[in-house]
């Protein structure tokens, strides 16, 4: 059974730490008990960490699935997997193979179900912060050959359809014709008026002589469809939280969303053109200019969506804690559904048993469980647990501290050694005999030095890592619909819901 460890630089980022340097970091995680085990270095020069088809990576795993591995260290969670479903598969599959994982610069390892489950948290949110803003703005200029192809259709009011070629494939890009773009503004903003409502604002375009393609006039479907169009919204960071919140599949990167170009909605199987469930479309977005500031286009979104309720006609977004919600009376999941309009003209979501609305063996729990209730109450419980993270991190910090002040006795030392040494060759009047020996030495101290200030500095980084553990409550105050679900699926078990109402949180931890 042998210990690898595994180093990865990727070909982007040309002052990343070398591979060199990494597996010295990993050798330093390694206790004592296991110094006689066979080790094995495995290391990818010039890989992504976006997929897994890296050749070191393949050989590491092999030797995992063969039983022939007892431990894999790396020097950072990411050099494994960017991407969170990978690393939680690859998780899985060490687990499988009673493979432990240690991280030697995030402080844990995994032979705790503790460690395992701050792994993956810690993932969720370094996905996260990678997609903050400031990282949005860099990446964005490098992600800017990923913008998409126009994905077909008649032209959209305010654009004509100009051919054009981007990575070397023929395609159309849309350019805003003047006058009817000055329209669609118009239009957008309008509606965003609390008072306007779609008939009066096709009303007052008739009563303008304004029109739409052909002569026709504008309806209020035609309108409908044009208000819920992305590709007029210079799309930004809310555009794409308010698509993932609605579960669209999001085939552009956060990265690119700089709100400057508008996006198209594609892939519709079974929906009805005006249908407002986007959850089995894609989003792309493409190289033209929006005319419709994000803001305007989200407020006009939340109108249509009020009157859509009223309506009755759309499929409610789900909860962040669907599949976690269970009647305590009969077993069953609870899933959300939607109420009906309550007299402030609202609709609220609220959790049913499914033995109750599937199989009419239960009668489910007697009061209404709304979801928002719900989902607030487990929010609050979500940053109390993660708050209680920090006692954890700082107990791991303590030990750095001794660790370190320990380090700097050494060096410290090891200076006054190297007086020492100069005094002596200047007072031996340069014996060549001594001034060997001397050099043999120096060069030795030297060594030792750098040695000791490496992992002093892998000290100070780490005490930086533990830092963005400590600040896990910061970043769940900020994470979108998908980044709750995914903390949610980690930290929860159960919801348990009884039948008089009252809820239990059943932690994996
Ligand atoms: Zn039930």
């Amino acid at each position: 059974m042998a210990i690898i460890l595994y180093a990865r630089k990727s070909v982007e980022r040309e002052n990343s730490i070398s591979c060199e340097t990494q597996l010295e970091y990993c050798r330093s995680v390694i206790k004592p008990g296991e110094e006689d085990k066979e080790v094995i270095t495995l290391v990818d020069n010039g890989f992504s960490g976006g997929n897994v088809n890296r050749d070191g990576f393949q050989r590491m795993m092999k030797l995992v699935r063969q039983g022939k591995a007892s431990k894999v260290v790396v020097y950072k969670l990411d050099r494994i997997s960017r991407s969170l479903a990978d690393f939680v598969n690859i998780l899985q599959e060490f687990k499988e193979h009673k493979v432990e994982f240690v991280s030697s610069q995030e402080s844990f390892d995994t032979s705790s179900p503790y460690g395992e489950m701050l792994v993956k948290l810690l993932m969720v949110f370094a996905e996260f912060e990678r997609t903050s803003i400031v990282n949005r703005v860099t990446q964005a200029y490098a992600h800017r050959s990923e913008m998409g192809f126009y994905m077909g259709g008649r032209r959209p009011y305010g654009f004509e359809l100009v051919p054009t070629v981007i990575r070397h494939i023929e395609t159309k890009k849309l350019n805003p014709i003047p006058a009817e773009a000055e329209q669609v503004r118009y239009i957008f903003q309008a509606y965003a008026q609390v008072s306007m409502s779609l008939r009066r604002l096709r009303d007052i375009l008739a009563a303008e002589g304004r029109q739409p393609l052909n002569g026709s006039v504008w309806t209020t479907a035609k309108l409908s469809a044009l208000l819920k169009n992305p590709i007029y919204v210079k799309s930004d960071a809310d555009v794409y939280e308010y698509f993932d919140r609605h579960s669209t599949q999001m085939i552009t990167d956060i990265s690119m969303f700089t709100g400057e170009c508008g996006a198209q909605l594609y892939g519709r199987t079974k929906h009805s053109p005006n249908s407002p469930d986007w959850s089995d479309m894609k989003l792309v977005l493409l190289t033209h200019q929006g005319i419709v500031d994000s803001d305007i286009w989200l407020q006009c979104q939340q109108k249509l969506e009020k009157n859509r309720q009223i309506g009755n006609s759309v499929s409610n977004p789900t909860s962040w804690l669907a599949g976690k919600v269970v009647c305590e009376k009969c077993g069953h999941t609870m899933t959300t559904i939607k109420g009906r309009v309550n007299k402030s003209g609202e609709v609220r979501r609220y959790f049913n048993c499914t033995g109750r609305s599937h199989k009419k063996t239960c009668t489910g729990p007697k009061v209404t469980i709304y979801a928002g209730d719900l989902e607030n109450m487990v929010y609050k419980s979500i940053s109390v647990k993660l708050a209680d993270l920090k006692g954890i991190s700082r107990t791991a910090r303590k030990e750095d501290t001794a660790e370190v002040n320990d380090l700097k006795l050494k060096i410290k030392a090891i200076e006054k050694y190297e007086e020492q040494l100069l005094d002596t060759i200047l007072a031996s009047g340069f014996n060549d005999d001594l001034l060997a020996l001397a050099n043999q030495k120096a060069a030795q101290f030297k060594r030792d030095r750098s040695a000791l200030c490496e992992r002093l500095e892998g000290l100070k980084s780490r005490d930086d890592k533990t830092d963005v553990a400590v600040n896990l409550t910061k970043f769940w105050k900020t994470a979108g619909y998908q980044r709750k679900k995914a903390v949610a699926m980690i930290m929860i078990h159960k919801i348990v819901i009884s039948e008089d109402g009252s809820t239990k949180v059943l932690w994996n931890i």
